[in-house]
């Protein structure tokens, strides 16, 4: 395994540092380091910014218009991006649809919805856990019935991130119910904007929008919108998760929380000592910086595998679990670090406009709650563990 990093590549690294420094706008970094959601506008314009340099796409390979990086270049953008304070971009449609289109999609699809992402023009959602299909995907009910050239699809979708802001959305549906649970789900790609389509808001624990239930009603979708063969989803979703996963472990964003840990450990607290004085607390901060470092490398050991041909394995569950692990520990910390202040919640504290507590506390309690889905969405936990001590481990 050669977990160097040549030359090249620390250059480029470089020079992310560098575009980051001249490109993005201040406000855009303050609100992504401190939790606070961009505007749907706010996206696009930062998309447009690295669409000029060619990185807006930073997965995809060069004939898809991306920058063609291999797996080392694209960490080191997952970790130059996220300490950089850089939001992350429609990454459904970018991250999730657009390699699976790539991989798996036909030269129509590749033509038509490829420069659609890459121009921003479509906005994806993932439609693929149901009320009674979470953990136990398989069991997803939405129906695709053929009539002629169309599926009629009828069936709810839950916890569908960017649902309220996407006009698309990919869903595995059921096209038979013969054989394995597995073997009568597709995959389809349905246009959001037209009668039958139903979004409902679901706030989340820390108060903020990002889930929806939506809601599919007799729609007809083309037979041409089905990615692969009618009854081959699983693999895709296979496919699709393990990339999912491995991006779990949000390591220049947990390097980022970790600065901003370590900056406030430095400061005086309400008691007037030094905070790194208490050890106890000195000690947790210093824990998960080495569990964040030993994070790093296992990501590091997984892109070398890569790199020598092999696909991303069970590995990508240990990456998932502990970098949602960390990023909740790290949003613990900081809001211990803050004292008294750092319990504001925005939405408890209704103060006609006047700020409460400077604007880098005010979102502090809200991130602490809101990340505890890091360890449920994408597969939970207690699901991944299972798979590492199964494939893993052999247990
Ligand atoms: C913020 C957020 C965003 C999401 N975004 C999307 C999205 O965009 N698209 C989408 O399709 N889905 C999305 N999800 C759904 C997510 O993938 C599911 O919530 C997740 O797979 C768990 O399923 P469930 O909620 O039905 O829980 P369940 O499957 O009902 O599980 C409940 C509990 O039981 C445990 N459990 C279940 N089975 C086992 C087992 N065999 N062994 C041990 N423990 C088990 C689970 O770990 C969990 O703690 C999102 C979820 C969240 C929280």
């Amino acid at each position: 395994m050669d977990l160097s990093i040549d030359d090249k590549v620390q250059a480029l690294r470089e020079e992310m540092r560098d575009f980051f420094a001249k490109n993005l706008p201040p406000e855009f970094a303050r609100k992504t380091l401190i939790g606070e959601k961009l505007t749907k506008d706010e996206h696009k314009q930062w998309h447009a910014i690295l669409r000029e340099k060619g990185w807006h796409v930073p997965l995809w390979p060069k004939e898809h218009g991306g920058p063609g990086w291999g797996p080392m270049e694209r960490l080191i953008w997952e970790e130059e991006s996220g300490m950089a304070g850089a939001p992350r971009l429609n990454h459904v449609s970018q991250d999730l649809l657009g390699p699976v289109l790539i991989e798996f999609g036909t030269p129509e699809q590749k033509a038509e919805l490829l420069p659609r992402i890459l121009s921003s023009e479509d906005w994806w959602c993932q439609g693929f856990s149901e009320p009674q299909a979470g953990s136990d995907l398989a069991n997803l009910q939405m129906r695709a019935v053929r009539d002629g050239d169309d599926y009629i699809v009828t069936g709810t979708k839950l916890w569908t991130s960017y649902a309220h802001v996407s006009n698309k959305i990919f869903c595995l549906v059921r096209t038979s119910t013969d054989g394995p649970k597995q073997a009568g789900i597709s995959f389809l790609l349905i246009d959001m904007e037209q009668p039958g389509v139903t979004v409902s808001p679901i706030y989340s624990l820390g108060g903020m929008l990002s889930v929806n239930e939506v809601q599919i009603t007799d729609v007809r979708v083309p037979v041409t919108n089905l990615v692969g063969r009618e009854g081959g989803a699983w693999d895709i979703t296979k496919f699709l998760l393990g990339n999912e996963r491995l991006m779990g472990a949000w390591i220049g964003v947990n390097m980022s929380l970790a600065r901003q840990v370590r900056e406030r450990l430095g400061r005086v607290g309400a008691d007037g000592r030094k905070r790194s004085e208490n050890s106890v607390l000195a000690q947790r901060v210093a824990e998960v910086e080495t569990d964040l470092l030993a994070l790093r490398y296992t990501t590091y050991r997984v892109l070398a595998d890569e790199l020598s041909g092999k696909a991303p394995g069970p590995e990508v569950s240990v990456i998932k679990v502990r970098g949602g692990e960390i990023m909740q520990a790290l949003s613990e910390l900081l809001m211990e670090l803050a004292e008294i202040e750092g319990m504001v919640h925005p939405l408890s504290m209704p103060h006609d406009g006047v700020p409460v507590v400077p604007d880098e506390l005010e979102h502090m309690a809200q991130q602490f709650f809101d990340k505890r889905k890091l360890t449920i969405y994408g597969g939970s936990s207690e699901i991944q563990r299972n798979i590492i001590a199964r494939r893993l481990l052999n247990v």
